[in-house]
């Protein structure tokens, strides 16, 4: 038998299988998850649970925190080049929900999905994990937010339908493509995530006893050329919510935007706006509020409520 390229490479990784196959740029593996729902805490703690339908990301984002929880410090380093998709989520949370469900049958959960991995990377247009977490939650009807960046979420349009409580965010940390191209090479382009928002947005008709909603978050705020500025705001109309976070700087125990030196080497090249940090992020928030009356800007933590 031909010995993988990859062995040892998930070492440290519990109940993580060989490695499955490739797909695009990424090794991928498998593993069955022990449990689908986990604690909410730090920066989302409001919500009760977080929902993490993969481990890694394929994105692979330049500032991405979520590197810091990889399985060891290989697959840290390789961040954005593997992933490992947890099989058994769907059946592991009809269980957890039904647990839920049995216990609190008054009050749905609130999820937030995800935290550490974006549950629309590439993998799923094969995989439909989070297509089919999405069926499964139905029935429990929870208090969902989904975080992406990627327009594929608009394939789910017919499932995220019969959702009452939904808060849809797109990530859109900048307003320049080749400011994307530089700290995020391998996301969705701007355009991309614009349209499918807005067609998100048009997709779900008012309803009585329906809350679904909608956020941009440009978190955290990345460079914008000064000739794409005004037209990046002026799309943001489209939500009811934009959500705005600086860039920290990097320390030790960072569970913060730019653990990864790839961020930091990146804030060199546009000096002409980080030089100066807390005065652009300033100026672009003073920009949003007067060219956005009706949309509420929202910073930081608070931001990534449902509510
Ligand atoms: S899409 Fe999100 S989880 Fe994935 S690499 Fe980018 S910031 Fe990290």
């Amino acid at each position: 038998m031909v010995k993988s390229q990859y062995e040892g490479y998930s070492v440290g990784t519990k109940h993580t299988f060989a490695v499955r196959e490739n797909f695009g740029n990424a090794k991928v593996y498998a593993q069955n998850a022990q449990s689908i729902l986990n604690k909410a805490t730090g920066f989302i703690s409001a919500y009760d649970f977080t929902l993490n339908p993969y481990r890694g990301c394929q994105y692979g984002c330049s500032y991405c925190y979520a590197a810091a929880f990889s399985p060891n410090s290989q697959m840290r380093e390789d961040w954005g080049n593997w992933v490992i998709i947890k099989q058994n989520a769907a059946e592991v949370l009809k269980k957890e929900l039904e647990r839920w469900h049995k216990k609190n049958p008054d009050r749905p959960p609130t999820i937030y999905m995800s935290s550490v991995t974006d549950p629309y990377q590439p993998i799923e247009t094969k995989e439909q994990l989070t297509r089919h977490l999405l069926e499964v939650m139905i029935p429990y009807q929870p208090t969902l937010v989904i975080q992406t960046r990627s327009p594929m979420i608009t394939r789910d349009i017919d499932i995220l339908q019969q959702f009452q409580r939904l808060r849809i965010n797109m990530s859109i940390p900048t307003g320049s493509e080749k400011v994307r191209k530089d700290f995020e090479p391998k996301s969705p382009s701007i355009p991309a995530r614009l349209k499918a928002i807005a067609k998100l947005k048009y997709s779900f008709p008012y309803q009585e006893n329906c809350e679904v909603r909608f956020s941009i978050t440009v978190t955290p705020l990345l460079p914008i050329l000064p000739e794409d500025e005004a037209n990046f705001i002026s799309k943001l109309e489209v939500v009811d919510r934009v959500v705005i976070q600086d860039l920290h700087a990097s320390n030790d125990r960072s569970l913060i935007a730019s653990t990864r030196s790839e961020a930091l080497a990146l804030k060199h090249k546009y000096a002409w706006w980080y030089n100066s940090e807390q005065q652009s992020y300033r100026k672009f928030k003073n920009k949003l509020k007067a060219m956005l009356p009706d949309v509420e800007i929202m910073e930081g933590k608070e931001g990534f409520g449902y509510e």
